[in-house]
């Protein structure tokens, strides 16, 4: 597969072209943002416990550095190829210019499905991709964070393995690490908190209320839909279906979230429950709910499944999970939708924070961090809605607008090089 033919990276073109020609950009800067700067494969061989050894591939892309230096997540998912992580590291330059982070856009991944592996296996794992990318990343290179398959753990090692081959430890080169060794306060949940927020201020602008009265489905019951859920119930929302790669549990008066985390937290899929009602990953987008995000992965509501949704309000809480013909068609049937970009950013956000918090050797406490975040967003939110009104357009194209307008204007002012 080459680097522009998945398709994820096809069809993210395909809407970014269609913003542009809405507002009219400049031909020559969407040339330039129509291809990555830079993109690594590496082979990532390791021993496995039972002494064999088995190569793995891994990719590092860095798609735009205009704004500062490249941030986006690694992903351990058998899906992960080279032109799918181009994509989501395009879409990463798109998600900092929006929200006004000085970061520009990464991304990386491992071919891999990490349940498969055991806790040392996946340590080495993590520890040879880290050795082969290690050149290619740094403070003031690109900084990873954890995405699907990934965790605080996953960079520990990561930072590790990183500061042995520098000599000395080097918490900038990553974030989203645990707290004892420089993580921030607030970044595990800051994504999920990101949707919760990006709701309510949709539900606002709707005129709709969160109470009990609110029904939410969640596709990906994983680091953004596990606290997107506890935050929505908190505010007095009913859970009604959550899910994971085997499948979906509903329940009309309101999943136990809290005994669905400690049942996942285990390390165990949820379609082995017992006692709940079991549905696909299919009929959860069909449920007749007001909110549905979809938090797992991309490409997952198509021209195929669209016409079945009768969410009123989508937050995409995964990076691409609606195709663009899948927006048109939802937008069409009236749903209103918070933008990938825009509505998964609060991940970023912290990480930024973190970033900022551990080159200063300082830590800010959770309401530091949580109001920020909040105040981040608010303003991103109303950045696009503003636009989507100004040209009429939908949240989706409204976002990219909004970003383009931010990277436009720092493209022109560094000009390009050698000029
Ligand atoms: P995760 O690994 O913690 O959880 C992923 C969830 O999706 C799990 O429940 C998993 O079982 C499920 N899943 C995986 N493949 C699936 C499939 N093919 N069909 C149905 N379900 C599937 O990952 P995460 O960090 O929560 O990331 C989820 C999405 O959010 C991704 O698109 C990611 O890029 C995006 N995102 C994550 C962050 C972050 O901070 N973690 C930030 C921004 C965006």
């Amino acid at each position: 597969m080459s680097l522009t033919d998945s398709p994820l990276y096809q069809d993210s073109i395909a809407q970014l072209e269609e913003s542009a020609s809405i507002m009219g950009l400049d031909p020559n800067i969407m040339e330039r943002l129509r291809f990555p700067k830079r993109a690594l494969q590496v082979a990532v061989p390791i021993r496995l416990d039972d002494g064999t050894v088995k190569t793995f591939q891994g990719y590092r892309v860095q798609h735009n550095m205009t704004l500062g230096p490249g941030k986006g997540g690694i992903r351990f998912h058998p899906g992960v190829d080279l032109s799918e992580t181009a994509a989501l590291a395009m879409l990463m330059t798109f998600k900092c210019a929006l929200v006004g982070l000085p970061l520009g856009g990464a991304k990386g991944g491992v071919c891999v499905d990490p349940r498969t592996l055991s806790r040392q296996e996946l340590q080495a794992l993590t520890r040879r991709y880290t050795t082969e990318i290690n050149t290619f990343i740094g403070p003031a290179i690109d900084v990873p964070a954890p995405d699907i398959g990934t965790d605080g753990q996953t960079m520990a090692w990561l930072l590790d393995t990183y500061s042995q081959l520098k000599g000395h430890t080097v918490p900038g080169v990553v974030t989203g690490k645990p707290i004892t060794i420089g993580g921030s306060l607030g970044r595990a949940e800051a994504t999920g908190k990101g949707v919760a927020f990006c709701i309510n201020f949709a539900a606002q602008k709707l005129g709709m209320k969160i109470d009990n009265n609110t029904s939410v489905a969640i596709h990906g019951f994983g680091k953004v839909g596990i606290p997107a859920a506890e935050d929505l119930r908190d505010q007095g929302a009913r859970i009604v279906a959550i899910s994971d790669v085997s499948g979906a549990i509903y329940n009309k008066d309101g999943i136990d979230v809290a005994k669905a985390i400690k049942w996942t937290r285990a390390g165990r899929y949820l379609n082995e429950m017992e006692g709940v009602e079991h549905i696909s990953n299919e009929d959860l987008f069909a449920l007749d709910v007001d909110i549905l995000i979809p938090a797992a992965i991309d490409g997952v509501i198509t021209k195929d499944n669209a016409h079945v949704v009768k969410a009123k309000l989508i937050a995409e809480g995964a990076n691409g999970p609606l195709t663009k013909e899948a927006i048109d068609i939802v937008s069409k049937n009236g749903a209103f939708l918070i933008p990938d970009i825009l509505c998964n950013a609060g991940g970023v956000i912290v990480s930024y924070f973190e970033w900022v918090q551990g080159l200063q050797n300082f830590f800010w406490n959770l309401d530091e961090i949580n109001s920020k975040l909040h105040g981040i967003l608010k303003d991103a939110f109303d950045n696009v809605y503003n636009t989507s009104v100004e040209f009429k357009v939908d949240m989706k194209k409204a976002a990219f607008i909004a970003a383009f307008r931010r990277l436009e204007r720092a493209m022109r002012y560094r000009g390009l090089f050698p000029g």
